[in-house]
């Protein structure tokens, strides 16, 4: 915790030396226009905030300060951004109006700041969060600068973390995971998207990240040793070519080297692309694919390289700009090393994406002849706002799918190329051409061979579908489309049909209440109301469908003065309530967990099949009207999810001391088959040796080698550490560990 200063002159000191630092990192791109703008934007943000404080104690003005830093100086944004940044908070936290700004500022910075003000009154929502991540969406299409200040917020939001409670935590932690990383890739943003992974990973997995982040710092000189020795008999030839450069050797992110732990199932010593070797050369454009070329050949000619691992993205970039030639070559002592060649700008595109490219076109400096990948990216974000869903987390799901993705390149008959997000199925394809080849479709061929319509496209696919009129999108087809074209067709067809469906519950609706004897119009929106729903055909439908029995309305309604009043009855009969009920319910093993700060025996709540924690995991209640309340694992991969859209149906979850319960766990092992005997040197050494119960097991073997599954009993998750280290020393044992998720 920081210490809060008190002294009033020392806070207006800090603020001041902030302030100037700030000042410093943007000089060079100001006129005196901008001079006097940020000035005052300062003093107005310096005025409005100055009753709030951060969560660490600091003043609350240090937070903008630090955005706008953060946007000049690791964006590369420029004056009028620096305005904005200072200014995104205060309509939202404070008394100073749009309009105001809009007066001072003109309408361009007034614009930014709505886009970065969060939408008000958000409360009958589903997600707020998907709501507002709506609305900056909804701006980046007119300034790109509104999404890359909220990048910096969030940075330093996430940065300064520390200071909130630890389920705030994991919700803003999975928040950006979620949405934030994946949009920072998007935008080619890659130096922020690898921090926040870090930081995101720092919050979910404490330890892990320690850990990780030690052993780097202890292997830092052997790898710097390594990287000397690869690089040495290299120099001589590179320099011979006309234009200097510079080599590094930086690790890759924690965040990527614990992803490779977990898939490959190995340790961190067993890593040997721990770094990539960087060339970077600064030259003219001209000349850059022709010296990188060079260069890979000085490489190659040197240490063996492996062709398969070979990736040009200078003919070909990758679909965020990205561009570089990758090889993996045989280093010294036979490893294994990644090479990076590229030149200046490419590598200021490659850290810093769309903000680079942003800049490049903003200062009029020409690129290659390259088509421009943002203005393609940006007319798809405007086709999917042009085509609006109402509902928020779909349309943040569809954002995610098609905007997100890399693509795919498909044909039709005639050989016109299509191209859609990856993933994308045959019946995607079909919507892409028109819709009423997708409402009609039948059946697909691919290569002239007859496909699923959820199979999924692979590049070079060429696609022939075959329609008929009798033919009419279901409800199962929304599983087998993943485009937001498909999704929002299928969807309004579907919502015609229930239209229809609901017309049926609508006439009956209206012969029930002219039986009851009151007016239709007066009394319909009660109804829409009483019985949650959002709107008036959602009542139509579940009356025709049966879900609402219009035969009980005499016993729950009675009319008063021609209107439909409730009978009230005992408190617990009247309505289900959506949030968890607090009922005794004894359950074995399940014991010990304090919810909210209550015991957990006080809620009806069940531990999450997914992810199966265990006493001792980090975890957190998820409420939900149909399955109630669940404890995941703060890493469940469902989890990011969740906490993301429904930030608020997350409850504090933590486990008490110890108790003599048990819980289920699923561990993961892979080996050599050495002959039969596996499974009861396995099943001995747990039961006997670990004192442990099995529940399941479940193993497959093939050419020697097998995987298994064992479900295990055990009290807490020091005893399921003690038994994975415990198998891993086995003879022919390769791996344990512990699935994070069921397989579906
Ligand atoms: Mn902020």
């Amino acid at each position: 915790m920081q210490e809060v200063i008190v002294n009033q002159e020392d806070e207006k000191k800090l603020i001041q030396r902030e302030y100037r630092k700030l000042l410093k990192t943007v000089r060079s791109k100001m006129d005196n226009t901008d001079k006097v703008n940020i000035r005052s934007a300062f003093e107005m943000a310096v005025q409005a905030h100055s009753k709030q404080r951060r969560k660490t104690g600091e003043p609350y003005i240090l937070h903008p300060i630090e955005v706008a830093r953060i946007c000049v100086e690791e964006i590369g944004l420029g004056p009028t951004a620096v305005v904005a940044a200072l200014l995104h908070d205060v309509v939202e936290d404070t008394e100073i109006s749009l309009a105001e700004i809009d007066k001072m500022f003109g309408s361009r910075v007034a614009m930014i700041v709505d886009g970065l003000t969060k939408l008000d009154g958000l409360y009958n929502v589903e997600s707020p969060q998907a709501e507002n991540f709506k609305k900056v969406l909804s701006t980046l299409v007119q300034d790109v600068r509104v999404v890359l200040i909220k990048m910096a917020d969030r940075l330093h939001n996430m940065r300064t973390l520390g200071a909130m409670p630890r389920h705030k935590q994991l919700k803003i932690a999975a928040e950006t995971e979620y949405i934030y990383a994946p949009l920072a890739h998007r935008l080619g943003l890659y130096k922020i998207k690898t921090e926040y992974q870090d930081l995101c990973m720092k919050i979910r997995e404490p330890e892990t990240y320690k850990e990780i982040a030690l052993k780097l710092q202890e292997t830092k000189s052997e790898r710097t040793r390594y990287i000397n020795e690869f690089i040495k008999p290299l120099t001589e030839s590179l320099n011979e070519i006309e234009f200097s450069y510079r080599i590094t050797g930086r690790p890759k992110s924690l965040y990527s080297i614990w992803n490779k732990i977990k898939k490959k199932g190995v340790p961190f010593e067993e890593i040997y692309d721990l770094f990539a070797v960087r060339i970077i050369i600064d030259l003219p454009i001209k000349k850059e694919k022709e010296t990188c070329w060079k260069v890979y050949s000085i490489v190659t000619d040197v240490h063996t390289p492996i062709p398969e691992r070979l990736k040009d993205w200078i003919t070909t970039p990758k679909s965020n700009g990205y561009e570089s030639l990758h090889t993996t070559v045989i280093g010294p002592g036979g490893r294994y090393v990644e090479v990076q060649i590229r030149s200046e700008r490419m590598d200021d595109i490659a850290e810093r994406g769309f903000a680079a490219h942003w800049k490049y076109k903003t200062e009029g400096k020409q690129q290659n002849n390259q088509p421009d990948v943002y203005e393609n990216w940006l007319d798809n974000v405007r086709e999917i706002l042009d085509n609006p869903v109402h509902d928020a987390i779909e349309f943040l799901n569809d954002f995610k799918t098609n905007l997100f993705n890399e693509e795919v390149y498909v044909y039709t008959p005639k050989g016109d190329m299509k191209v859609l997000p990856k993933g994308a199925t045959a019946l995607d394809f079909a919507f892409s051409i028109h819709s009423d080849v997708g409402y009609h479709c039948t059946a697909i061929k691919v290569n002239n061979r007859l496909v699923p319509m959820g199979y999924v496209l692979q590049n070079g696919d060429q696609l022939h579908i075959t329609t008929s009129k009798n033919q009419r999108p279901n409800k199962g087809w929304l599983k087998m489309v993943i485009t937001g074209k498909a999704r929002s067709k299928i969807r309004s067809a579907m919502k015609e049909e229930r239209r229809k469906q609901g017309e049926l519950g609508k006439e009956a609706l209206q012969r029930k209440l002219k039986n009851m004897k009151v007016d239709f119009e007066e009394n319909v929106d009660f109804l829409v109301k009483h019985f949650d729903f959002i709107s008036r055909p959602d009542l139509y439908f579940s009356i025709s469908n049966d879900e609402i029995n219009l035969q009980h309305f005499s016993k729950m309604f009675e009319v008063q003065v021609g209107k439909l009043v409730e009978i009230k009855k005992d408190q617990d009969e009247v309505k289900e309530v959506p949030l968890p009920s607090k009922k005794k319910k004894a359950v074995a093993g399940k014991s010990n967990l304090l919810i909210n700060g209550e015991p957990a025996e006080k809620f009806d709540y069940s531990l999450a099949a997914c992810c199966k924690p265990v006493q001792g995991d980090d975890v957190f209640g998820y409420t939900s009207a149909t399955a109630g309340l669940k404890i995941h694992r703060s890493i469940c991969p469902n989890a990011t999810n969740l906490m993301a859209n429904y930030g608020y149906r997350i409850m504090k979850a933590e486990w008490g001391s110890t108790t003599n319960s048990s819980f289920v766990a699923d561990l993961k092992i892979t080996g050599i088959d050495d002959g039969p005997g596996v499974i009861e040197r396995l099943s001995r050494n747990i039961s006997i040796n670990l004192g442990l119960n099995i529940r399941s097991f479940y193993i497959d073997g093939h050419e020697g080698y097998f995987e298994g599954k064992v479900s295990l009993l055990v009290l807490n998750k020091d005893q399921l550490e003690l038994a994975i280290r415990a198998l891993k020393k086995l003879d022919g044992i390769s791996t344990v560990s512990r699935i994070e998720q069921a397989e579906k």
